[in-house]
């Protein structure tokens, strides 16, 4: 369940906007490789409120992220918790607790991998993800008072609140540049990626 991050005024408290982040986008491309987006807050002039808009990870973020599932330690007890959640969704394909059945290690490694390649190909600066613009934004720096960029005083970001929710949002499908382009249902995109491993990914599965 999401944590929240509100846009408030830090005179008198009073919120202007909330947004619940719930990792429910996702960049696809190349067809079938999909990885998440992370989504960071913005003042649109175009859509003349504060709206979520891309943060574009970093090559050197992504190469992390790369070098850390490469050097995964199965002795290390995170790795242990990993393990078994792959293993979980193995054997339970239709458990929804279990992770996605293509997520193992090698399937992360290779969207990452992927990643990488996306960003140093990347030709546009991240959007705004209502309207789709990308020279209307103002993003709004975490943990900081900032002139409010569309109006008067000044604002901050701030939340951290949990929040509980019966049922799990769309997930928003964009491609290499930021577009949407697809969505689903969360039951319906969990249902697709729950399929049983074929026999090649049972043997190469770590
Ligand atoms: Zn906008």
């Amino acid at each position: 369940m999401p944590y929240n991050t509100t846009v408030y005024r830090p005179g008198n408290n009073l919120r202007l906007a909330t947004f619940w982040m719930w990792p429910n986008r996702h960049y696809r491309i190349a067809d079938s490789i999909e990885f998440s987006m992370d989504v960071e807050i913005a003042w649109c002039h175009r859509c003349e409120e504060f709206v979520e808009c891309e943060r574009l990870y970093t090559e050197q973020e992504i190469q992390d992220s790369i070098d850390k599932i490469a050097a995964w330690d199965w002795e290390d007890e995170d790795s242990h918790r990993i393990a078994s959640w792959v293993e979980r969704a193995r054997n339970y394909p239709d458990s929804s607790d279990g992770i996605p059945m293509d997520l193992t290690c090698q399937a992360l490694y290779d969207a990452w991998v992927a990643a990488l390649a996306w960003r140093k190909a990347r030709k546009t600066p991240p959007r705004c993800l209502e309207c789709g613009s990308f020279f209307a934004i103002v993003v709004i720096p975490h943990g900081k008072d900032v002139p409010h960029p569309g109006g008067d005083g000044l604002v901050r970001i701030g939340g951290g609140e949990h929040g509980s929710f019966s049922s799990w949002p769309t997930q928003l499908f964009y491609n290499a540049e930021g577009l949407l382009i697809d969505q689903l249902e969360y039951q319906e995109w969990r249902r697709l990626r729950s399929r049983p491993l074929t026999e090649s990914e049972r043997e190469a599965a770590p």
